[in-house]
């Protein structure tokens, strides 16, 4: 039975970490601490102040949490001292996004191969692999003869399929690529003329969240990276939108429109007086100063 004592596991480290919260830099976070066995294969292998548990399985272990960096020799000490293999631990199950256990989970993944799983805002608990941005698209000059044959293509969807060179061809690596960063490498390796993100929301918009908040219907690319600067657009929403529509113009791109699929075909079609109707458009900063002299 792994599931009940992971239960446990989960209750108590967020317990042990509320109260190491009220004491920042204790050092109990570092003092080690004799490893012992909870019930069944749910054992503790944390610090004295810093709590980490180890569910063995005959597959495999998973180690919860890894914490600070100093700790990791620790954590390594008590597993052995169990009796267990630290290169046996297969999946470090985070439980929190602390961002002072990012070099620790890193030295743990290095040290064994483990996956690092870790709960994905309430949706449960998912695999966490680096999201590279990508540096080009193989298969382009393929797409674009397809292109120049009249198909319609369907490519890189979901970012496509993530592959580093190696010895002779490629070889995969375990990453998600930037999905927005993807569409932009294979608009510019096609010379495609417009890029449209696609996305949830109908504009891109200023101050969002507050009573300055207002849509944004064209924008230079030089306003997009003034106010990107400025912190307007976050990193995991539209930050990476707009960083990828930039660097599309940059690279001989005429036109980005983020917006809805509804509203799509719709955006990239002006009104009779030449306004734009709907979506967010964001062209170079020189095509609109010669749009408008
Ligand atoms: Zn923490």
């Amino acid at each position: 039975m792994v599931s009940r004592p992971f239960f446990v596991a989960v209750g108590l480290a967020t317990a042990v970490l509320a109260a190491a919260a009220q004491a920042p830099n204790s050092p109990d976070w570092t003092a080690p601490f004799p490893p012992f066995k909870i019930a069944g294969n749910l054992y503790y292998v944390g610090s004295k102040g810093l709590a980490n548990y180890l569910i063995t399985t005959p597959e495999g272990h998973i180690l919860i949490n890894s914490d600070l960096e100093a700790n990791v020799p620790l954590i390594k000490a008590s597993v052995e001292k169990l009796g267990f293999k630290f290169t046996d631990i297969k999946i470090l199950l985070i439980s929190h996004a602390h961002w002072d256990h990012n070099a620790a989970s890193d030295t743990v993944k290095k040290l064994t191969g483990a996956w690092t799983i870790a709960d994905d805002s309430g949706r449960g608990y998912r695999r966490i692999v680096p999201s590279p941005k990508p540096v080009s698209i193989i298969e382009s000059a393929a797409i674009r003869s397809l292109i120049a044959s009249g198909a319609v293509v369907i490519a890189a969807g979901g970012g496509g399929i993530p592959v580093a060179a190696a010895e002779d061809g490629y070889a995969g690596v375990d990453a998600v690529v930037d999905k927005d960063y993807a569409a932009e490498q294979l608009g510019t390796s096609i010379g495609a003329d417009t890029l449209i993100l696609v996305t949830g929301v109908e504009q891109v918009q200023l101050n969002f969240g507050t009573p300055q908040q207002r849509p944004l219907d064209l924008i230079t690319s030089a306003e997009a990276e003034r106010w990107l600067a400025d912190g307007q657009f976050p990193e995991g929403s539209m930050g990476p939108k707009v960083h990828a529509a930039i660097r599309f113009l940059k690279n001989g791109g005429r036109r980005v429109v983020i917006t809805t699929p509804e509203l799509a075909a719709e955006a990239l079609e002006p009104a009779a007086d030449g306004t734009l109707r709907v979506g967010t458009t964001i062209v170079l900063s020189d095509s609109l100063a010669a749009a408008n002299p």
